[in-house]
């Protein structure tokens, strides 16, 4: 049924949006005939969601396909109930176009986030990433089967919970965590080698499990406000996390472990870390350390933490030319304090074509690594990133 709304112009309405949109989409590998439609499903929805509202010709363009192979894929969605008619516009060149947008409440996902020592976070997303419900769940030490029946109780009351059909769960997890979504090791739930994802996996909705880190760099992939497709982000809670997005594409490493550079040693003589090593990066930093400083009003901790951090980053901002870093963590990693500490370090290890570039921003997602877990959905399930 066509509802009769005002819709904004065909986006994205600047050409310089539309450049980034066009070069964002051209990202997407798409060269398996038989990925095809399913390619291009995805690319359709990933230019509604960063794009908004366009008309059928518009997106053929956008994603460089036929109006007809793109009428036939919005078709497709639309079955799905994944997008709906808005509306038509008016006012501008042509003939009125009927406006596709992508249905918010076509489907619900179950986030769960794992990554707070004290409490679990679960909450039901829609399409648009709005968080339709949020509960909390207290820990109080669960480790081992414990947590993981916890994580299954969460799960079953969201599923419970929801009252559209489910597109997936989402799980981010501290440790390590493999594409099948297996956690290698995460030390402080007591988890090693646990197929957290086939354990959790319901008959209809498939489940979904990435590092902290990790998931926290696809929300700002997905919903960041800074449309930024080349950036590090830095995790920092009980320990210190990257998420390494490059080109649109989260980079997970060889044996899923990119980015965990908590226990790289920047003090061979510092303190004794938990790992057994001396000085490892954690031992400099991370959310308590910086919390506490702050709540002491200890500058001089704050800038030797962002200072350990800034030359923990310099070689690995240089190997992959990214000058874009982003703060995920308590609000105490957003301060100016802080980022400056992490801005100089970089600085001072780096040449000019790096360090000229130089952003440290904190992120623009809220610090709620359940966006992150509902992105992972978005991304394998719809092709949304
Ligand atoms: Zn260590």
């Amino acid at each position: 049924m066509l509802k009769i709304v005002i819709v904004p112009g065909a986006a994205p309405s600047t050409p310089t949006a539309r450049d980034e949109l066009a070069e964002r989409l051209s990202l997407a590998p798409r060269s398996l005939p038989e990925d095809l439609r399913r390619s291009n499903r995805g690319l359709i929805l990933r230019a509604l969601h960063h794009g908004g509202p366009a008309s059928r010709a518009d997106l053929a363009k956008l994603i460089g396909v036929t109006a007809a192979t793109a009428s036939s894929v919005i078709k497709d969605l639309d079955d799905l109930g994944l997008v709906e008619e808005l509306g038509r516009t008016s006012g501008s060149v042509g003939k009125p176009a009927t406006m596709i947008g992508i249905a918010p409440d076509g489907r619900q996902i179950v986030a769960i986030s794992l990554s707070k020592p004290d409490e679990f976070v679960g909450a039901l997303v829609d399409l648009s990433g709005t968080i339709v419900e949020r509960r909390t769940y207290p820990r109080e030490n669960r480790t081992g089967t414990d947590a993981l029946e916890l994580v299954r109780s969460i799960r079953d009351e969201l599923v419970g919970a929801a009252d559209r059909p489910i597109l997936g769960v989402g799980i981010a997890s501290p440790g390590i965590v493999d594409p099948e979504g297996t956690v290698i090791r995460a030390s402080r739930l007591g988890w090693q080698g646990l197929p957290l994802a086939h354990e959790l996996g319901l008959g209809e909705a498939d489940v979904h499990v990435a590092n902290d880190a990790n998931a926290s760099a696809l929300a700002e992939l997905t919903f960041g406000t800074s449309n930024a497709t080349n950036f590090v982000l830095v995790r920092v809670d009980q320990g210190v996390g990257l998420g390494l997005v490059l080109k649109g594409e989260l980079l997970t490493g060889a044996a899923s472990a990119a980015g965990e550079i908590g226990h790289v040693v920047v003090q061979p003589d510092g303190d004794e870390c938990t790992c057994g090593k001396r000085g490892c990066l954690e031992t400099k930093i991370s959310g308590p350390l910086l919390q506490q400083a702050q709540k002491g009003a200890d500058d001089d901790v704050v800038r030797l933490a962002g200072a350990h951090l800034g030359a923990a980053l310099a070689s690995i901002l240089s190997a992959l030319d990214v000058a874009d870093v982003v703060l995920s963590g308590p609000s105490e990693v957003a301060t100016d304090t802080f980022r400056d500490a992490v801005r100089d370090a970089v600085a001072d290890r780096t040449l000019p074509e790096l360090s000229e570039r130089l952003v440290v921003r904190p992120s623009s997602v809220d610090d709620d690594i359940v966006l992150g877990a509902a992105a992972l959905v978005l991304d394998r399930e719809l092709g949304i990133r």
